[in-house]
This record gives structure tokens, C-alpha cells and sequence, in this order.
């Protein structure tokens, strides 16, 4: 049996530790104290198959019947909850936006029956295979199902070296660990963790992305749709009695632990007030998180060619948690050099390594 190193305890390294144990022996390191301290914990939650790219999109519709089936098999609360999503264009720059979007168009005024308090409209689309994912849920489902089958997880053991020792690895995180096949799942640092095994980096760039709690003048429903620009300059969704709002900013950064800028919370309610007559003027809380993209914004998943048992599974962007039940058992089969399971319409050329060099 193939010993396995999974390199990060956030969605990408959990998710598809759980499935490489079905076959493999896996031990996954993360270097803070508690998993999903980074971007995994940071998310918006919502599961939009109009969302992303095409690879983006055939993984996140193969997501949902694994959600339904991984509710069983990890035993745990619903992870999907509906939430249509609505694509807005407030303005001709967002119509011009949404005629790219698969999303089915809706009118003006239907759009202002599902969520009144949207000021202009001049186009809109309604996803309706859209959902609020309980992200903790799916999280902990997958450490607990990574356990059963007999997975090891080291939390506060950050990976500081990756040398080959033979045909396998050598690997350093406070103490020292062998394995056949080392998986980068390390999020915005994956390239870090590439570069310490002298493996070719993917071109990774980490953008910040801003959420906060907001409160206005006007009571908020608990059943609004989410609502998205479609030209990608703001989103907000109810959450409880208060909003989540996002400027959907994407400002470079070195892997980090993502802050958020004060500057970037005020252009989200600037921008929501303008399209809308919420009147939002209270923040309750706000954070950042770092999604990384390479230059398609399709993940990265597999070896580069001449360096084998060194596998990336990174470049989840905006999209980690959405696609994560197709990604892990798509990841999963590629590393373990098994046949990819059938529905997953993604051919292993438009996520492995090569394509991205940029
Ligand atoms: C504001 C915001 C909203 C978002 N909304 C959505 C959404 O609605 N839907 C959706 O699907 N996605 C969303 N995303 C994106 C999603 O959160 C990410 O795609 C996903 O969490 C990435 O998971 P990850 O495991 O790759 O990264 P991370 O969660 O960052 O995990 C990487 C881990 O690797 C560890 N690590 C790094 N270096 C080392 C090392 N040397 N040794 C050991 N461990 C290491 C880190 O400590 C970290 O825990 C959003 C992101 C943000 C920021």
C-alpha cells in the first residue's frame, strides 16, 4: 500500500485525504494548530453551478450528488441548504456581463419579486441549482471519515524540507517523515511547498478577498437570494437577520494570513447601497482570505512530467469548497494512477500541471 503525504488541512488537503485513504496509507500535516485556519474557514459558502470556468463548472454539477451521498457516508448534518442565486445587472455594464453567464434569464421586475429591495435592473439570470454549503460540516465529515479508514492527521507541523530519498520522500515537519507520494494541498503557499522539493512551481498568485456582517435601515429576509453582480463588483446574501457582503475584491498577495482592509469593507456597502435601498451602515465583523488562482483558474491537480510522486492539488481560487466532492475524488484517482471516475466531465490535460506553465 502507497504511503501518502498530504501537505494541508483545508478543504483541498482534507477532502481528498479522505479519498486517497480508501487506498493508500496517508498522513496529512498542517502547519497552524487547527485545521481550516487559513482560506477554508474564511468562505462565503455557496455552491453555484453557474459559477467559474467550464472545469470549474463540470466539477462543481459532479459535486452535487456527492454532497447527497457524503451526507450518508460521513454521517452528517445537511450540507446543502437551497439558496437560489440571482445574477444582477444593475446597469449596462452588468448586463453586458450576464449574457456570458449560464444562468437562465429572469425579468426585471421578477428579479425585484425575489429580493425587493434591489434599486435598478436591467438584466438579470437565476441559478437555480444553487445552494448555502454548510462548510464545517463537509470539513469535519472528512477528518472524521479520514480517520475510520485509518488516516493520521499532525496539525502544528509545518513541512520545512522535502528531499527524495530513493523513489520516495524525506520529508521535515518538526519531525521527520517518509512517504512514496508527497500531495501539495498547502492552498496559497503550494508553490512554497513545491519549491522545498525542488519541484517546478505552478505560477500560483493568491488574491485577497474581503466578506463582512453588515446591518442597515431596512429589515433583511432571511430567504433573499444571493445576489451577484454580474459584472463581479460586489455579492451579498442574508445571513440570519444581517448580510453577508463581499466588493468581490482580488488584490495580489504574498501567502499570508489574509487580513481585511477597512477600505475594502466600506467599498462593499458603497456599492450594495447604490444597486439597492438596503441603506447598510453598521459592520458587525470582517475578515480576508486568500483565494489562489494560476493564470486559467482551472485547479491544478497531478505531477508535472519528469518529477513523479510529487503531486499538486492546488489553484482551488474561488471555487474550493463548491467543487470539493468531484476534485477529491477526481485528485484522488490521478494520483493513485486509477481510472477517474465516468461523470466527472473533465479531461486530465485541462488540470494537470503542464497547461498552467506561464
Ligand atoms: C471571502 C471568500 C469567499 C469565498 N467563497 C467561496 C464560496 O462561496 N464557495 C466556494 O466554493 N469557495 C469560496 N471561497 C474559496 C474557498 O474558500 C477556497 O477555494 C478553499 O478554501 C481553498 O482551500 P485550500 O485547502 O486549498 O486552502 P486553505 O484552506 O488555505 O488550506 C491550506 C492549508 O495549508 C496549510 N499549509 C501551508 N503551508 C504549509 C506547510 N508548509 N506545512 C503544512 N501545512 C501548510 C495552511 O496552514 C492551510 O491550512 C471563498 C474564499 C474567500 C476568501
Amino acid at each position: 500500500m502507497a504511503e501518502v503525504l498530504v501537505v494541508g488541512g483545508g478543504m483541498a488537503g482534507i477532502s481528498i485525504a479522505y479519498e486517497l485513504a480508501a487506498h493508500a496509507r496517508v498522513v496529512l500535516v498542517e502547519a497552524e494548530p487547527t485545521l481550516a485556519a487559513h482560506t477554508t474557514g474564511r468562505s462565503a459558502a455557496i455552491f453555484a453551478p453557474s459559477y467559474g470556468g467550464p472545469v470549474v463548472r463540470a466539477l462543481t454539477v459532479a459535486s452535487a450528488p456527492r454532497y447527497r451521498a457524503l451526507q450518508t457516508e460521513l454521517d452528517t448534518p445537511p450540507l446543502l441548504t437551497e439558496r437560489l442565486v440571482v445574477w444582477l445587472g444593475a446597469d449596462e455594464e452588468g448586463a453586458a456581463h450576464l449574457e456570458k453567464l449560464p444562468a437562465e434569464p429572469i425579468t426585471p421586475a421578477q428579479a425585484r419579486r425575489l429580493c425587493p429591495v434591489l434599486r435598478q435592473v436591467v438584466a438579470a439570470g437565476r441559478d437555480d441549482g444553487a445552494s448555502d454549503i454548510d462548510v464545517m460540516a463537509l470539513h469535519d465529515g472528512y477528518r472524521r471519515g479520514l480517520r475510520e479508514r485509518g488516516g493520521t492527521i499532525r496539525t502544528g507541523h509545518r513541512v520545512t524540507a522535502i528531499a527524495r530519498d530513493g523513489a520516495g520522500w524525506r520529508v521535515t515537519a518538526d519531525e521527520e517523515l517518509t512517504a512514496d507520494v508527497v500531495v501539495d494541498a498547502a492552498g496559497a503557499w503550494a508553490d512554497e511547498v513545491a519549491t522545498r522539493a525542488r519541484v517546478p512551481t505552478v505560477g500560483l498568485r493568491p488574491l485577497r478577498r474581503t466578506a463582512a456582517i453588515a446591518s442597515g435601515t431596512q429589515p433583511i429576509d432571511p430567504g433573499w437570494p444571493l445576489v451577484a453582480d454580474a459584472a463581479n463588483r460586489y455579492y451579498f446574501r442574508p445571513e440570519g437577520e444581517r448580510l453577508l457582503i463581499s466588493p468581490s475584491d482580488e488584490t495580489p498577495s504574498e501567502p499570508c494570513d489574509a487580513k481585511p482592509d477597512e477600505l475594502d469593507v466600506a467599498l462593499a456597502m458603497e456599492r450594495i447601497n447604490e444597486h439597492t435601498t438596503l441603506g447598510l451602515r453598521r459592520v458587525h465583523t470582517a475578515w480576508a482570505g486568500l483565494r489562489s488562482f494560476v493564470a486559467d483558474r482551472a485547479p491544478v491537480v497531478g505531477e508535472w512530467p519528469g518529477h513523479p510522486g510529487f503531486a499538486f492539488f492546488a489553484g482551488q481560487g474561488g471555487y474550493g469548497i463548491q467543487m470539493a466532492p468531484a476534485l477529491a475524488a477526481y485528485g484522488a484517482a490521478l494520483v493513485l494512477g486509477r481510472s477517474v471516475p465516468g461523470d466527472i466531465d473533465v479531461a486530465a490535460r485541462d488540470v494537470l500541471p503542464g497547461r498552467s506553465a506561464n
